[in-house]
């Protein structure tokens, strides 16, 4: 890894930092798995347009084929119960360790695919499915079966979908093992964060490395193809000495995929990390940085691809193949493939995309439950693109994406003419022109190797809705 002076250089090779213009730049903002983002969602979105949009998607063409092809469909279920918090965690959770719990969950889950499957066309195939939560592995062997054949039953499942699921490898008995298999589970994400037993412990999550050990090799037996596994950096008692550890030992599983979180302390919102500044257990702003460069940098000597933002992965994976064929796309599951699909997503919170809205479900279980029972789609927000925002979606997805804006192929393919509409956005990218974060002539716009860790900010000049001041305590810093 170089660690280079902020001169304008545009041809540094790959694993490239520069942690002045990182600090420089590295201001809160969007995520952009989705453009606008969520926080832009609003609750006149109710459950009367998300089934208008279901309808509207079913007629529209998929991108690839530019025709009148079926729009293929991206599965994604919510499963939102862990038995114990971790007490960084930002999801949206239900702590129990009753099991029945997800007995009537999956009743309400076969309830919303019922509303969904009364207006969406059921020829459309779907060519990815993937279990979030939560902890997915919280489901018993049997839940799991149950989960599986509801899917198959209601949906038509391309032979070749990926099929993928966060494991908790604290949770992964060998039935639940063998009920993945059935599910036809190929692609798994282990959520590992840190391997050294005292930043565990202050964390509350207490994970034995032989245990991540043990779950990668059985998931590996069942057709595991694709294994990615979570890190994060910048946990409470984190040093470099224990992240490279960590790094050594996740990286002698050979995953096919590492992501690589930024802590993101929000005691405002997650009261339980207060406990971490009672502790003063928390790396500085400068440590978390020096954390961050140590990971990318031993990353990037064992050969990843640095796909955007927390992503990496082997050259040979379709995560970075699809970097380079146009097949990468943001969803809020980050980076993942086969774009063009849209995302339908079933459970508390779960946001789905068609191709001129968002939706976001309820967040409570009574709300979202009171919704099913009612019989109505359990949408609490959402949002119908204007034909701007799509045009803007376009760019700060490709910038998120591509890393470029090719301005002869978008007037081709999307009618943008960027230099026109779009002079005022690229006026403002002279700072990031300067210091060598981006190329821009009248080809097009490039964002360099050294802009890599800057993809966001790069994307953020795109966005109508961005307001630094206003955005600062709804989002994270962009590194
Ligand atoms: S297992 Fe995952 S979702 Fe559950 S509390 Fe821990 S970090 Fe959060």
């Amino acid at each position: 890894m170089i660690l280079a002076s902020p001169s304008i250089r545009t041809s540094a090779p790959p694993g490239t930092l520069n942690l002045d213009l990182i600090r420089k730049y590295a201001i809160p903002g969007p995520r952009y798995t989705s453009y606008p983002a969520a926080t832009e969602f609003t609750a006149d979105f109710d459950a009367a347009a998300a089934l208008a949009a279901i309808v509207a998607d079913n007629t529209r063409p998929t991108p690839a084929s530019g025709a009148t092809a079926v729009r293929p469909l991206s599965l994604y279920v919510h499963l939102p119960f862990c038995e114990s918090l971790c007490w960084y965690c930002g999801c949206n959770t239900i702590i129990t360790r009753a099991r029945g719990a997800a007995d009537a969950y999956l009743d309400d889950l076969e309830r919303e695919i019922r509303l969904t499957l009364v207006r969406l066309d059921p020829a459309r195939p779907v060519t990815q499915i993937h279990l979030g939560g939560g902890t997915p592995t919280f489901l018993t062997a049997g839940q799991i079966d149950r989960l599986g054949t509801m899917l198959r039953r209601n949906f038509l499942v391309s032979a070749d979908a990926e099929i993928g699921a966060e494991i908790d490898p604290r949770h992964l008995a060998d039935d639940q093992v063998a009920a993945l298999a059935r599910f036809g589970l190929n692609r798994a994400s282990l959520g590992v964060q840190d391997t050294d037993a005292s930043v565990q412990l202050a964390i509350h999550r207490v994970q034995p490395h032989a245990l991540n050990v043990s779950a990668a090799a059985r998931l590996r037996a069942i057709g595991v193809t694709s294994l990615n596994l979570d890190l994060i950096y910048g946990l409470p008692l984190q040093t470099a000495d224990s992240l490279a550890r960590t790094l050594d030992d996740v990286l002698a599983l050979s995953p096919e995929r590492l992501s690589l979180f930024s802590y993101a302390h929000v005691p405002w919102l997650k009261p339980a990390q207060r406990i971490f500044e009672d502790r003063g257990q928390l790396p500085g702003p400068a440590q978390k940085l020096a954390l961050f460069a140590l990971a990318h940098a031993r990353l990037a000597d064992a050969g990843y691809v640095d796909i955007g933002l927390d992503h990496f992965a082997r050259p040979g994976d379709e995560l970075a193949r699809a970097r380079h064929t146009g097949g990468l796309q943001r969803n809020f599951q980050g980076y993942s493939t086969r774009a063009g699909a849209s995302l339908y997503s079933f459970g508390l919170s779960a946001i789905s995309t068609t191709t001129d809205t968002y939706r976001q479900n309820h967040k409570t279980l009574d709300a979202y439950r009171g919704a099913l029972v009612a019989g109505r789609l359990p949408v609490e927000r959402g949002l119908a693109l204007t034909d701007e925002d799509k045009c803007r979606r376009t760019l700060v997805m490709r910038i998120m994406c591509e890393r470029r804006l090719d301005f002869a192929a978008l007037a081709r393919e999307t009618g943008i003419d960027v230099a026109a509409d779009y002079a005022p956005e690229l006026a403002s990218l002279s700072d990031l022109v300067a210091d060598g974060i981006v190329v821009l002539d009248a080809q097009g716009l490039r964002v360099t190797e050294l802009g890599a860790p800057l993809l966001r900010v790069v994307a953020m000049r795109f966005d109508a809705h961005f307001a630094p001041a206003a955005t600062a305590r709804r989002h994270a810093l962009a590194v």
